[in-house]
């Protein structure tokens, strides 16, 4: 009765991460989630008004987005990459996964995802019946391929369109890709297409955040959301900017919206608005001096002989790899984990690391964003003390799995 590509699928190993921690909590036993990564942070008080005042907003919106709403989008892409994208390129989805999902639908030819990768790409991929292929990568390249590694993989598949996903800053890895022009070269010989998956990029530690579309326009399709870096993953509202050389996926990806979704909820669209137009660079510089102070505070307490990790540089997850042999897998390993010592964390496994390497991935949002948050300035220097007073699950949670790692 099932069709046997969703009967060997299992759920997204985010969201039952995120089911299993609360269970856990449920039961009276305490549990630190480093699993499922969510914003720590409220939603911009200015924004939860609009949602208010929209409340009786009824009537369905236009399928590629609310007009006023992809004005603000285009108008906030524009500025952010100094690149003119008119509202006729915007497409608003019900979070961006939704509109991954339909491009996967939609795309024929091959996905490209580096080793690692967020969780849903691959499944998406298997569900639409497209190949994908794994590039793998190296923590001294900071998780990202190079070139040469793109050009390896499409040389095999001359004969196919190839759709590589890049996300950065990167979840798992919490890592900013640095050689976008160097990339950018290899994408325009073999003239790859690019979902440029940008959700985290509000929330790069240090720098101005860059782009692919910067260097490849025509290539790129832009995704983000007001999920990171405005708190609101629940709202569910994200979006793409298509070049106008993809008119074609975006007229397709229409076409399937309007059949599958309809158009986003309108209360959340008008809200939006002002996500996108009015300024929250205050509360977006809070939110990152507190993730990059506690991402720093784990990656300094939690790395030793038996840890190795890169250092955090956006988002708000870090990859340590344990450095024992006493697990077949990385997903037996975080078994253990979370059975001896209450933490949740993920396996590399979930996002195409052999199963062998002992890699995991860690969310360090554990605590409360808006308590943190308005405890602190802009000339606040964020140290242990605050860290060990605001979030003190963070805390512990490093140090049980550093006990658990030297035992
Ligand atoms: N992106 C978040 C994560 O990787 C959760 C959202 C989701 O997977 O749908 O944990």
């Amino acid at each position: 009765m099932i069709k046997d590509k969703i009967k060997a699928l299992d759920l997204s190993a985010t969201l039952k991460i995120n089911e299993i921690s609360k269970s856990i909590e449920l039961s009276g036993k305490e549990v630190i989630k480093f699993g499922f990564g969510q914003s720590p942070f409220q939603v911009p008080e200015d924004i939860v008004e609009e949602l208010k005042k929209n409340a009786h907003q009824k009537s369905y919106l236009p399928i590629q987005g609310l007009e006023k709403l992809r004005e603000a989008i285009s108008g906030y892409e524009s500025r952010k990459k100094n690149i003119i994208f008119s509202t006729d390129q915007v497409m608003v989805g019900p979070g961006s996964k939704e509109l991954m999902f339909l491009l996967h639908i939609c795309f024929n030819g091959k996905i490209l995802l580096p080793t690692p990768s967020w969780v849903s790409y691959k499944p998406q991929a298997i569900i639409a019946e497209n190949k994908y292929q794994w590039i793998k990568t190296k923590a001294e390249n900071l998780w990202f391929p190079t070139a040469d590694d793109i050009e390896k993989a499409v040389l095999n598949n001359e004969k196919t369109e190839n759709l590589l996903i890049l996300n950065s800053p990167n979840n798992p890895s919490g890592q900013v890709c640095q050689n976008l022009e160097d990339l950018s070269k290899v994408i325009l010989k073999y003239n790859i297409t690019v979902l440029s998956d940008e959700i985290y990029s509000e929330l790069t530690f240090q720098n101005k955040y860059n782009s692919l579309a910067k260097f490849c326009p025509d290539n790129v399709i832009i995704s983000n959301g007001l999920s990171k870096w405005c708190g609101a993953g629940g709202w569910r509202l994200g979006y793409f900017v298509f070049p106008e050389a993809l008119n074609h996926l975006k007229n397709s990806i229409k076409i399937l919206a309007s059949e599958t979704f309809s158009a986003v909820s309108a209360p959340i669209q008008y809200a939006a608005i002002s996500a996108f137009s009015k300024d929250h660079s205050e509360y977006v510089l809070k939110s990152k001096k507190i993730l990059y102070s506690i991402g720093n505070f784990v990656h300094k307490n939690l790395k030793s002989n038996n840890i190795i990790m890169n250092e955090p540089m956006g988002g708000f997850y870090l990859m340590p790899e344990f450095l024992n042999k006493k697990f077949n897998s990385s997903s037996e390993m975080c078994s253990d984990i979370l059975n001896k010592t209450g933490v949740a964390i993920l396996p590399g496994s979930d996002f195409g690391f052999d199963e062998k390497k002992m890699i995991t991935r860690l969310s360090y949002t554990d605590f409360d964003g808006k308590k943190f948050m308005s405890s602190i300035d802009e000339n606040t220097d964020i140290d242990d003390e605050l860290i060990n007073q605001f979030a003190p699950k963070v805390v512990e949670g490093v140090k049980k799995l550093k006990s658990w790692s030297e035992n």
